[in-house]
């Protein structure tokens, strides 16, 4: 039979090899602070077990209140790295002061010769951490359902295990115990957190990676300049499809562009494309799909709408687009834009069909002077056969 000892020994040795890994991890890209935040609350742990280690050897209060204190510590860490995954936000004073609140609470007791009840404490207040601790991933299980929920169930484990540990203590009335308490809690309890910290840590990892995977994808998608989808994400997500007449797409190239740059120089010119990205993105809504082209030519895709309605949109966008003002040093100057409207078909037509019918229509509008909204040839012949039956 494994003795507590060996135990405890191959707990700190996963978890200092765990600390190692998530420092190399976040290391090599970091962005995912909550590792930074983890590998704290590790070195943190690994101290209050050493502590706890040398105390299970040689008893006395002061051991095991470094042991108390560090152990809380620790957890009071992991909790915060769990809301810091959760919010975003860095919660290393949250992690103080629930360290301090602990210490409060059990080091009295530990010092005054009631180690048992502050042996229940601890467990008690690392039990409710854990489980803290498991509501927040739990609550971001939507991020990576598999590993978010599989970490949530671990650290209930973990924590129920820390319960057990309390209630063994309170049946037997051992509110004063001299030593490291010893039950079959307390070998149940280890033997959980060393699977626990493995399978924490080897999700953890793995969490991280899918970040990685999803902030990578989510970069080649965008438009590093305007923020909105980029031509490689449009096409991923619409070249497939075929276009109903309830489907608008609408090109839009803003109008002498070039010359923009060339007299108030290339800055200018991508502070107007960030601000046109702008006006179009007003319109995105769970209806509209916005993306830049390339150069200063966007694409809009309207669902659920008809050619007028599209038209409409490009017309409002017009409006506001027309009469903003740009600066560049002492000049102040406006902008338009041409635009192209195209639908899909009653046997539906390929998406880049109708994305070709609206840029002809685009060019259609440069021909025509610039600074408006012109129909594809197919949707002119169809109004004008509709007006027709109509006269
Ligand atoms: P038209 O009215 O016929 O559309 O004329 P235009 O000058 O707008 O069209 P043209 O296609 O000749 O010019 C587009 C210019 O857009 C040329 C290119 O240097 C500039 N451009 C492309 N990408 C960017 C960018 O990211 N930032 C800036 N500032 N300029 C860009
Ligand atoms: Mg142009
Ligand atoms: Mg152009």
């Amino acid at each position: 039979m494994v003795d507590y000892q060996s135990l405890l020994l191959a707990l700190g040795v996963s978890a200092a090899c765990l600390m190692v890994t998530l420092f190399g991890t976040w290391f090599s890209r970091r962005s995912d602070s909550f590792l930074l935040t983890l590998v704290i609350a590790l070195f943190l742990t690994i101290g209050g077990i050493v502590a706890y280690s040398f105390y299970t050897l040689k008893a006395g209060s002061l051991g095991a209140s470094v042991a108390y204190t560090l152990l809380m510590a620790g957890f009071s860490t992991i909790y915060s790295a769990a809301l810091q995954f959760r919010t975003g936000m860095r919660r290393w004073r949250t992690a103080g002061l629930l360290t301090l609140v602990c210490a409060a609470l059990g080091l009295p007791l530990m010092l005054g010769g009631l180690d048992g009840v502050g042996f229940i404490v601890m467990n008690t207040a690392t039990a409710t951490l854990l489980v803290e601790t498991a509501r927040q991933y739990w609550l971001a299980r939507r991020e990576a359902p598999g590993a978010l929920m599989g970490m949530a169930i671990l650290y209930v484990a973990s924590g129920v295990s820390f319960l057990l540990c309390a209630a063994v203590l309170i049946a037997e009335r051992q509110w004063r115990l001299g030593h490291a308490p010893q039950n079959w809690a307390e070998n149940l309890n280890i033997g959980v957190c060393i699977a626990g910290m493995t399978g924490i840590g080897a999700l953890s990892l793995a969490l991280h990676q899918w970040r990685m995977a999803a902030h990578h994808k989510r970069e080649s998608m965008t438009d590093p300049l305007t923020g909105l989808l980029n031509r490689r994400a449009l096409f991923e997500e619409h070249q497939n499809r075929r276009l109903y007449p309830s489907t608008a797409v609408v090109v839009f190239d803003i109008d002498r562009f070039k010359s923009i740059n060339d007299q108030y120089g290339h800055a200018t010119g991508d502070e107007v494309l960030r601000t046109f990205a702008r006006e179009l993105s007003r319109e995105i809504d769970s209806q509209a799909t916005v993306a830049r082209l390339g150069g200063e030519e966007f694409v809009m895709i309207l669902e659920d709408t008809q050619a007028g309605r599209a038209e409409t949109t490009a017309r409002d966008i017009a409006a506001r687009f027309s009469l903003q003002d740009f600066v560049a040093g002492s000049d102040v100057f406006r902008c338009t834009f041409s635009a192209g409207v195209a639908i899909g078909t009653e046997d539906g037509r390929p998406f880049e069909e109708v994305l070709g019918s609206a840029d002809d229509a685009m060019f259609a509008a440069k021909r025509a002077g610039r600074n408006r909204v012109e129909f594809a040839r197919h949707l002119r012949e169809v109004n004008a056969e509709e007006d027709r039956n109509r006269a």
